[in-house]
């Protein structure tokens, strides 16, 4: 990691961390930068605690490049095809960070902010506010934005994401949480025994350059199908030009599109008997097996980051949206609000 120390040290100078807790023991850290979620502690089976989340050791070492560990991903989470989309006759210009497409908001995307934060404690949450306001044009995109993510852990060892967000202009808006999960809690090991169960009949097709053709596909009889329980790895190294172009799963899958809050995937890891569980109002949920780790970022538990090291369940709209007009809108304007919940609950089971 290099960045210059005068940089650094201010950057430091203003960093904080946060830490939830509850009666039973479990931990979780949040950082004002990024709203990094830079450790999640939970028991196994056994009552054996171990961070199930990948990242860093020092809080610092998220002001460096990394893939998106633990962070909130603005002012549009997922890629935009060619980086511009038209609103209103008016065509936006965003930067390419991803080859020919935008990725998670740009170069300086919430991701890599600063964000306001006040921590809370009630007797069934400990939870921390999260403020950032997107000035108008920042990174391209139009509108004053005023984004609030609350964080709190309940006693029922649930983290619940709640985001919130008023504009002054019309702009395209898609929020998510980029946390990269290991069950195990060793880091060394992949995610590929991890089992899968996502309540989702179709995914969007993508196109070479990772942008959605706009075509429903169903997931019946592909290896995209985890409907019933199914080890992630059982299929990911199929013969499937879909899992060719993402180099394994990284694609979005298409929810119910009521806004209401639903289950819509478990994960079981058998040997610890740790259990995720995602509940979203979002109407996709974007799976990446990390498939572009390459081993050059050491690990917290010692060794690097490989591929399939972990993965992440994204929720979110639609990638591509703002070109897509079929896709549920993303778009918020002014006077209306912006909401939008997920909730990781942690648990375990035995085999
Ligand atoms: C995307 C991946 C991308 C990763 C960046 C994920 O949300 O789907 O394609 O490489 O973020 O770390």
């Amino acid at each position: 990691m290099q960045f210059d120390n005068a940089t650094d040290k201010t950057l430091s100078y203003k960093l904080k961390t946060f830490l939830l807790t509850n009666r039973n023991g479990l931990n979780i850290e949040i950082l004002n930068y990024g709203g990094i979620i830079s450790k999640i502690l939970i028991p196994d089976r056994d009552g054996n605690f171990k961070d199930i989340v990948l990242g860093f050791n020092s809080p610092e070492a998220y002001f460096g490049e990394h893939p998106y560990f633990g962070a909130l991903i603005g002012r549009f989470a997922n890629r935009i095809a060619d980086g511009k989309f038209v609103l209103d006759n008016q065509t936006y210009t965003l930067v390419k960070n991803n080859g020919s497409n935008h990725l998670h908001g740009g170069t300086i995307g919430f991701d890599k902010v600063f964000w306001d934060a006040e921590s809370f404690e009630n007797e069934n949450e400990s939870g921390v506010v999260l403020k950032y306001v997107a000035n108008d044009m920042e990174e391209g995109y139009p509108g004053n934005l005023t984004v609030c993510v609350t964080y709190s852990l309940t006693q029922d060892n649930t983290l619940k994401v709640a985001y919130h967000a008023t504009t002054d202009k019309k702009t395209p808006i898609n929020l998510t949480q980029h946390s990269y999960f290991n069950l195990s809690g060793d880091f060394s090991s992949k995610i590929l025994d991890h089992e899968l169960t996502l309540n989702a009949d179709e995914f969007l097709e993508l196109n070479e350059n990772q942008i959605p053709t706009g075509k429903y596909l169903e997931v019946a009889n592909s290896p995209f199908d985890f409907r019933t329980p199914k080890p992630i790895g059982k299929d990911i190294d199929k013969n499937n030009t879909q899992l060719a172009i993402g180099k394994g799963y990284d694609h979005c899958w298409v929810l119910k599109k009521d806004n209401k809050l639903a289950k819509i995937a478990e994960v079981y890891h058998p040997k610890s008997g740790r259990v995720l569980e995602v509940l979203t109002s979002e109407p996709g949920v974007q799976l990446y097996t990390a498939n572009f780790l390459d081993n050059t970022i050491s690990a917290k538990t010692g060794g690097t980051y490989g591929a399939r090291s972990g993965f992440c369940l994204e929720t979110q709209h639609y990638p591509d949206s703002p070109n897509q007009t079929h896709f549920p809108t993303t778009l918020l304007g002014p006077g209306h609000t912006f909401t939008s919940e997920t909730w990781f609950r942690f648990s375990t089971k035995n085999n």
